[in-house]
């Protein structure tokens, strides 16, 4: 199964759109980047994968393009619609007082049955998001949309900004502005 992994805050974020607003959405840069003078990205035959191309007038105002330039690049999203993923996070393996192992996570040092830790989540070491295995998470979405776009962050509007989990994720996004990304929507898995 695919996974999602955030910097802690943006991860606090997510699920905090997810709660308010029933969806939250991420965006990630397209690859391989589309050239320069593409204006737009359209479907190809199968939903994955997206085409750059180049405007028609294009030729006219770049002599040196060649006919093979025309059909500009084939990007594929690394998430599909229909997806599950869950959800990467800081972890460690807790007991409970009758013995039972239990993943427990850094974000609010509670465990994947719910139960909060006794101990403070400061004396541990935790594991690396990187590591964690999909046994062992807790929180799974379903992928509902992905669209290509040019990314403006002064043209973002309020509906994807809350979305996007707010200020703490548009720190993250300038990086993008200007750029070609995915916009990857999802939900809780039901
Ligand atoms: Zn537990």
């Amino acid at each position: 199964m695919k996974s999602f992994l955030f910097k802690e805050a943006i991860l606090k974020a997510k699920l905090e759109a997810l709660d308010k607003y029933g969806e939250a959405q991420t965006r990630r840069l397209i690859k391989p980047i589309p050239q320069k003078c593409v204006v737009r990205i359209i479907p190809s035959m199968s939903p994955s994968h997206w085409q750059s191309r180049l405007p028609v007038d294009m030729t006219a105002l770049y002599p040196d393009t060649k006919p093979t330039d025309m059909l500009g690049g084939i990007h594929k999203s690394p998430y599909l619609p229909g997806e599950v993923v869950y959800f990467k996070e800081s972890w460690r393996i807790s007991h409970h007082v009758n013995g039972d192992a239990c993943p427990c996570y850094r974000l609010d040092n509670k465990c994947q049955c719910g139960r909060s830790s006794l101990v403070s989540s400061m004396i541990f070491h935790w594991h690396s998001p990187l590591m964690m295995p999909e046994k062992y998470a807790r929180t799974f979405c379903t992928i509902t949309d992905v669209k290509p776009e040019l990314f403006r962050v002064k043209d973002i509007t309020s509906h994807d900004f809350n979305r996007e989990g707010g200020q703490t994720s548009m720190d993250f996004l300038y990086d993008y502005d200007g750029r070609w990304v995915w916009r990857i929507s999802f939900k809780r898995k039901e």
